[in-house]
């Protein structure tokens, strides 16, 4: 089958085993290019995988008034930084999107009226992570895009409506970061976070293994670490989607779990 034909090829996806879920750490675009401890992270992830049929993402860096799923048959590599070299602004990954999935998807959200996208793309959130898993671009992706005017418990409560994707070969990706506070980076410690960081980090991951969504719905009065680590919701909120996709007997592996530049920290999960 021509790749192109991926695009509206099966209309209904057929049902398979239950695929895992992925909350990435991205970090910086930069990881799109290199070879980091990160990049083998992700691509390890993807050799453990079921080759997924398609990809949804939940992005960081595609915030909207009200839910949008991208549906274009090419999406546009986006280029969404600045400052770094040409080198990474000359990348494009041309994986095709998917009609049906976008379709499907969208039928399937009842928590609100989705709508379909003709105009985003995939931003650096979903393709600098997605191309090192699926170098070849043979994997369509649609992203979906997270409503700013809506709360964290309503975020969680949507992803569920996702849910029978997972028994259709889809594989949902949350990408953002756990700690996140581009004001606070410290370049000179590329390898270490801050101590409320760490904390942040830790304390996460100990609710994640508790299934304690309930408190995680609620980060914000989680203490001041977390208000430290999570100063604005877009970079958290993909955990949300992928937490409330998780079913309680699952099991998570967390995998490139370290704090970098102080106040960032690229802690991953795989759950399933
Ligand atoms: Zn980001």
């Amino acid at each position: 089958m021509q790749l192109q034909d991926l695009y509206t090829a099966s209309r209904s996806f057929e049902e398979t085993a239950t695929m895992p879920l992925l909350f990435v750490g991205h970090g910086s675009p930069m990881n799109a290019i290199e070879e980091t401890e990160f990049t083998k992270g992700w691509k390890k992830a993807a050799d453990e995988l079921p080759k997924p049929k398609a990809i949804i993402c939940v992005s960081a860096h595609w915030q909207t008034k009200g839910t949008f799923l991208t549906s274009m048959k090419k999406p546009k590599t986006i280029h969404d930084f600045y400052g770094f070299p040409k080198a990474l602004f000359d990348v494009e990954y041309p994986a095709p999107g998917s009609l049906a999935l976008a379709e499907q998807t969208k039928n399937m959200i009842q928590k609100t009226e989705a709508q379909l996208d003709e105009t985003w793309g995939l931003d650096h959130g979903c393709w600098s992570v997605v191309k090192q898993m699926y170098p070849n671009a043979d994997v369509p992706v649609i992203e979906m895009s997270m409503d700013y005017t809506r709360s964290p418990q309503w975020h969680y409560e949507l992803a569920k409506d996702l849910a029978a994707l997972r028994k259709k070969g889809i594989l949902i990706i949350g990408s953002g970061n756990i700690v996140h506070n581009l004001g606070m980076m410290n370049w000179h410690t590329p390898d270490n976070g801050f101590d409320w960081a760490e904390e942040a980090n830790q304390k996460i991951k100990v609710l994640v293994i508790e299934n304690d969504h309930q408190q995680l719905e609620n980060y914000n009065l989680l203490g001041r670490e977390i208000q430290l680590s999570v100063p604005t919701p877009e970079h958290f909120l993909p955990l949300l989607y992928v937490l409330g996709l998780k079913e309680k007997e699952e099991q998570v592996s967390f995998f490139n779990d370290k704090t970098v530049y102080g106040s960032i920290s690229m802690t991953s999960l795989l759950i399933n």
